[in-house]
């Protein structure tokens, strides 16, 4: 009877000291009912929480001295609440966990970014969520170090003084168990250990970028073949530039002007997307070799490689600032040109317009006899549309009748991407101009790394690969060619049927190499949009999403 009592005792001293710790689960337990969609999810979340919340309970049970004891307890709701806020916000936010694709994006994100995203996630049921846990926290706070200063001493009887060994066996094979069961079955649930692993992976990968593909050379593709005449070649690689909203591509207001007057010189293609809506995940894929069939990090090779490799002289024109926390994942490709200019070192905060980049063009394509590989990194239309622009292109005023969702917000920032997409047309078809007057064996690709939403089929404005609509994903890819480029490619007159293919930009380094001439071991005709050979496949973005099917 006497040890029965006992256990009953000490199980309650337990119970008691872990019913504060224990409330974050509880609040998950309520309030993760309501904002995790499916039921799966939910259940593993919770048992998550609360294997995790037993192992931090016996860390306080453990220690001897009850100050020491108190200061752990404290600092462990701290980190519980916080948890549950992260979770809990992606969830009301987003409708889904926090996950190492969104992590990478964060680490490769800069300052300013960062304080947009958090601009936008910031909503009211946020703010009441963040509320609500910090009572919470300081109410066990209080409970802790200013109340029931004898209770708490009780609650907080360290394990170890325990009488009973049984007593003992259990909170220690409890804690070993619940470490064992979320290194196996719950790494995903725990944001710590998603953060660590996912940033362990992301080092891991910016090592491997810059021992090969920030190299001149990769040793993964080889028996180039190409011609040794005069070559110009310019890609330009735009930034969040949708062809939802370019006359080119049948929007209702005149953003193309320019590109509209040599619109029979151009291969406009009417159905292309790019593989993901954020930029280091979708330029990963369509300036290198990887693509969903083979995400091949380290066997890999860029458009920079494969010029350098035969017989290009290569040249990397950037207006987007190279560093973030880490260098950015395009900054790596382009390390890769011979000649590297990167000519802006602001934030996307400021003022970026890309006629800055054209003295540099005209500089590159003053010396004519060699074969010249130009690629153009523009700012483009990345948000802060405003700043993208000179004033002289404050063209579209008033509400545009085909944006869906009208208030003050959404024709402000419809009428300022639309201006910045116009001064984008501009600068493409000005660079198209210059190589033009070159009079060589030429060609100019366009293409953008992903688009933006802009309140056309979504209350939302940007891009965001939790919330994606086609404007994130379907993007211009325009490709000019000289008349003396025409002839040496009879195979490419076909236009009217090249350009209604269906193109996942995830191949562009095929299309590329047939574009350029450029012939090598792993060079896939069926992966290239202008080959004869050319076979539709499957269009995959994100983690493996069928687009045509989604
Ligand atoms: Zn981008």
């Amino acid at each position: 009877m006497k040890l029965y009592k006992t256990i009953l005792l000490e199980l309650k001293v337990i119970f008691s000291c872990g019913i504060y710790l224990f409330l974050p689960f509880m609040f998950l337990l309520v309030t993760g009912f309501f904002y995790i969609n499916d039921t799966y999810s939910y259940i593993r979340e919770v048992i998550a929480f609360g294997l995790f919340t037993a192992v931090l309970l016996v860390l306080v049970t453990v220690l001897n001295s009850l100050q020491t004891r108190k200061i752990i307890f404290g600092f462990l709701s701290i980190i519980l609440v916080l948890l549950l806020f992260v979770k809990m916000s992606f969830y009301m936010f987003y409708g889904a966990k926090i996950n190492a694709s969104a992590l990478f994006v964060i680490f490769e994100t800069n300052t300013y970014e960062a304080s947009e995203f958090l601009n936008s996630f910031i909503n009211k049921e946020i703010i009441v969520l963040f509320f609500v846990l910090l009572l919470m926290l300081f109410f066990v706070l209080i409970k802790l170090f200013y109340t029931e200063k004898i209770s708490m001493k009780l609650r907080l009887i360290p394990v170890l003084m325990f009488k009973h060994k049984l007593i003992k066996l259990f909170v220690f094979l409890l804690a070993i168990f619940s470490c064992y069961t979320i290194f196996t079955r719950f790494s995903n649930e725990n944001v710590f250990l998603t953060s660590y692993t996912s940033h362990k992976d992301y080092i891991l990968l910016k090592e491997n970028l810059k021992n090969t593909l920030a190299q001149k050379e990769s040793s993964y593709v080889a028996n180039f073949l190409s011609s040794n005449e005069e070559q110009t070649y310019v890609v330009i690689i735009g930034e969040s530039t949708s062809n939802s909203h370019m006359e080119l591509y049948n929007y209702n207001r005149d953003t193309n002007p320019l590109l509209r007057e040599i619109e029979d010189e151009l291969y406009v293609f009417e159905d292309v997307i790019s593989p993901h809506v954020h930029t280091i995940e979708s330029l990963e894929k369509i300036l290198t070799l990887s693509n969903y069939d083979s995400p091949n990090k380290k066997m890999n090779a860029s458009i920079v490689q494969l010029a350098n490799q035969s017989g290009f002289t290569t040249y990397w024109l950037s207006n987007q600032r190279p560093v973030g926390i880490y260098e950015s994942i395009p900054t790596m490709i382009g390390n890769a040109a011979s000649n590297r200019y990167f000519i802006n070192s602001d934030d996307s905060i400021f003022n970026v317009y890309d006629e800055k980049l054209l003295p540099y063009l005209d500089k590159v394509l003053e010396n004519t006899s060699e074969k010249k590989m130009i690629f153009i990194h523009l700012m483009g239309t990345h948000i802060g549309y405003d700043k993208r622009y000179p004033e002289k292109f404050e063209y579209f005023s008033g509400e545009n009748e085909k944006t869906k969702y009208k208030h003050d917000k959404s024709e402000k920032l419809v009428n300022s991407y639309d201006n910045a997409i116009r001064y984008n047309d501009s600068i493409v078809r000005e660079v198209i101009d210059k190589v033009k007057a070159k009079n060589t064996n030429s060609y100019v690709a366009y293409f953008s790394d992903h688009g933006d939403e802009l309140y056309d089929t979504s209350d939302m404005v940007g891009h965001d690969m939790y919330n994606t609509t086609p404007s994130m994903y379907e993007v211009p890819f325009i490709v000019w060619m000289s008349e003396k480029h025409k002839l040496k490619h009879p195979e490419f007159l076909d236009k009217l049927k090249v350009v209604k293919r269906s193109y996942n930009l995830e191949d562009f380094i095929h299309s590329f190499s047939d574009l350029s001439g450029i012939s090598f071991n792993e060079y896939d005709a069926t992966r290239s949009v202008f080959n004869i050979q050319y076979q539709q496949r499957k269009r995959i973005i994100k983690d493996g999403v069928d687009y045509d099917k989604k």
